[in-house]
């Protein structure tokens, strides 16, 4: 069921043995072409590590990524570099991510220039096109990363991605370091762009009003299993999963926070030696005693929603 054209799938098995991929268990994503996910979850729940893997920066132990049909891991040589180049990420922290001695025009034109997407004689035009696209300013590009400011340096850093023509983002926490007006600046830019490039987004975020405006899907993850998934007009209006609604009590919406609880207090679980049965057994305030042995399914409870809850075993 994954490899029809246009769709990328992550699928990891479980159980996994190594803690770096703990942080993802029985993980099974698809993300239609065209299509934005918002991937949401507390920090710590895995879903970072599932954007780096998905995006080709972070191994699986155990797992496959599907583009197309292909299976991205079999691929070799100039394919695979290909490929690669076809899905880029953007980060919470663009300066962490920028070259502080490089200057804006080779920060976004040393890229494509190496993989032959411009030559020397059209880098600089190139590069103009590319920050432009961005929102920059062609003017700056012979200035360093620490004299723009934060939303216009994670403009840089959308502006150094697109430079090699993905036409899948990563965006993790992308806008989560920004002040709340550049926030929105920067998430009017990705639907420019999803429009303008046909892009396909995994917008990971732990804000779920950040990823209401701009997803089609949402997929809820709590300490790296995926708990709810559903389009987003359906998480918001009929959230299943109670971890999902306690979610929603951040969300500033009077018809999100009828629904709402709060959970109860606490850290969230180390997910390195996470509870068992439901990780989220003992926040839950609907918890049962069979919570806390067996692991709810995820299952589907309406069309194109999902949800992994043993209330739904009641009805
Ligand atoms: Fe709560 Fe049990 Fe549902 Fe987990 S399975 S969310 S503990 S009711
Ligand atoms: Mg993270």
């Amino acid at each position: 069921t994954l490899d029809f054209a246009g769709r990328l799938a992550k699928r990891l098995g479980a159980p996994v043995r190594e803690e770096v991929v703990h942080a993802v268990d029985g993980v099974d994503l698809s993300v239609h072409k065209g299509e934005v996910v918002g991937l949401v979850g507390e920090s710590g729940c895995g879903k970072s590590t599932l954007g780096r893997m998905v995006a080709g920066i972070m191994p699986a132990s155990d797992g496959q990524i599907f583009r197309e049909g292909v299976e991205v891991n079999t691929l070799q040589g100039a394919e695979a570099k290909r490929v690669k180049l076809r899905t880029q990420m953007i980060f919470q922290d663009p300066y962490a991510s920028l070259n502080p001695r490089l200057r804006v025009a080779d920060i976004v034109g040393e890229a494509p220039l190496y993989h032959g997407l411009t030559d020397a004689a059209g880098q600089a035009a190139y590069v103009d096109n590319q920050m432009r696209r961005a929102g920059l300013d062609p003017a700056f590009k012979r200035r360093y990363p620490h004299q723009f400011s934060g939303g216009q340096r994670q403009r840089i850093g959308i502006a150094r991605a697109l430079a090699v023509q993905p036409d899948f983002l990563v965006c993790d926490e992308a806008v989560a370091a920004l002040d709340v007006s550049i926030q929105a600046q920067v998430l009017n830019l990705f639907m420019e762009l999803r429009a303008e490039l046909n892009l396909t987004y995994l917008f990971i975020s732990h804000d779920l009003s950040v990823v209401e405006h701009l997803s089609d899907r949402v997929v809820i993850m709590y300490l790296g299993r995926v708990v709810e998934e559903a389009p987003v007009a359906e998480v918001f209006a009929r959230a299943n999963h109670p971890y999902t609604q306690s979610l929603l009590a951040a969300v500033p919406r009077i018809e999100a926070r009828k629904k709402a609880f709060t959970v109860v207090q606490g850290e969230i679980p180390s997910p390195l030696n996470p509870p068992p049965g439901c990780h989220f057994h003992p926040r839950c305030p609907f918890a049962m005693p069979r919570c806390s042995v067996e692991r709810p399914v995820l299952r589907e409870i309406a069309p194109r929603h999902r949800s992994a809850c043993h209330l739904n075993d009641a009805a």
